[in-house]
């Protein structure tokens, strides 16, 4: 695969380019609370924020929406007719996110593509180029070293670029998907100058977790009922906000909303972490306590999501720690764990 560069005024033009030619953008733009979230950006003068550790949401919403509209249907003289939605899916390029959101990406396309093929998220992936860059700058959150991914991480991207010191990036194909993108936007791109030094990758912190030691006590029965869940999680107030933050967790609910004869389908993200996320129409809640909840949270990331998808169900982004009211840290339930004997 090709390695090109391009200097600080190319990664803007092409920006431009890309708008220009009807292609959506979503970069790391920071709000008018200064919060970056990743956004559809329009002109290279907009708010960017790719020098951010991370955004506060993870960028799943431009494959995964927070809400959207599956089927519309109406009751006819023959029944009840049924419409699938169909939004337009335009070309849409992922621009500035981390190595470890696009890794996130790989295992959402295992749940959308498990079962059942979810024609929305797969025709968003397939019509998208994921580029990231590569993280010159880590905070106390960031753990994606401890979980077997890193800063410069080429998983789940289509092109990694990496900052070059005195300014542009060094472009690195990675797909064919990339390889493509720097064909068709060669104007930007040029040959990889020999001398090209970059800047140090981030330094992330070593939990000294064990992550293969951490599935095993999972395995174990007896380990299901542990109190180490009651202690860790009894300060949990079920925000949800974990769930929200995190580019792995994919639960949604789907809903109808009638009027009259006629209505829609409508699909929302939901989370493990809601009292009622697991509450049956009778009444009974086979996860009736948080710390239960808290305990489906984890077994989700380390082994379900490693049984079922053989990947992990978590890239260690760490937005999980930052977002949550009471500090719960998931890092310390695996500290705790990996000491334990399995
Ligand atoms: S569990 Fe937390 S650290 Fe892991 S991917 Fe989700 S939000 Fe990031
Ligand atoms: S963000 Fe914190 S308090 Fe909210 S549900 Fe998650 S762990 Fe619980």
């Amino acid at each position: 695969m090709s390695v090109n560069q391009l200097s600080e005024d190319a990664f803007y033009n092409l920006i431009d380019d890309l708008n220009s030619k009807g292609t959506t953008v979503v970069a790391p733009v920071r709000n008018e609370v200064g919060m970056v979230q990743y956004e559809k950006v329009t002109s290279s003068k907009d708010n960017f924020a790719f020098d951010e550790v991370i955004g506060r949401y993870s960028p799943k919403d431009a494959f995964f929406p927070q809400h959207e509209t599956v089927l519309r249907y109406r009751e006819g003289e023959n029944g009840v007719e049924v419409k699938a939605e169909e939004p337009e899916i335009n070309d849409t390029v992922l621009l500035g996110i981390r190595p470890c959101d696009a890794a996130a990406m790989i295992s959402l396309n295992k749940v959308f593509t498990w079962d059942y093929i979810d024609n929305l998220f797969t025709e968003r992936r397939k019509k998208a180029v994921i580029i990231s860059i590569a993280c010159n700058e880590a905070d106390e959150s960031c753990y994606c070293t401890s979980v077997g991914f890193a800063p410069d991480g080429k998983e789940g991207s289509d092109l990694l670029f990496s900052k070059i010191k005195g300014g542009g990036y060094l472009a690195e194909a990675l797909t064919d998907e990339g390889e493509t993108f720097i064909a068709n936007n060669s104007t930007c791109f040029s040959k990889k100058d020999k001398s090209v030094e970059l800047e140090p990758i981030a330094e992330v912190t070593d939990l000294g977790v064990n992550i293969e030691h951490i599935k095993r006590w999972l395995d174990k029965k007896e380990n299901f009922e542990h109190k180490v869940w009651d202690d860790l999680a009894a300060k949990c107030v079920g925000c949800g906000g974990c769930t929200f933050v995190c580019p792995t967790c994919h639960c949604f609910d789907l809903v109808d909303e009638p009027y009259g004869d006629q209505g829609k389908r409508v699909k929302n993200w939901d989370g493990c972490q809601f009292d009622h996320f697991t509450l049956h129409a009778s009444g009974h809640n086979p996860r009736e306590h948080q710390p239960q909840r808290w305990r489906n949270r984890f077994h989700c990331k380390f082994k379900i999501y490693p049984d079922r998808f053989e990947k992990k169900g978590c890239v260690g982004c760490g937005r999980c720690i930052r977002v949550c009211p009471v500090n719960l840290d998931i890092t310390e339930a695996m500290i705790e764990i990996t000491a334990m004997e399995s």
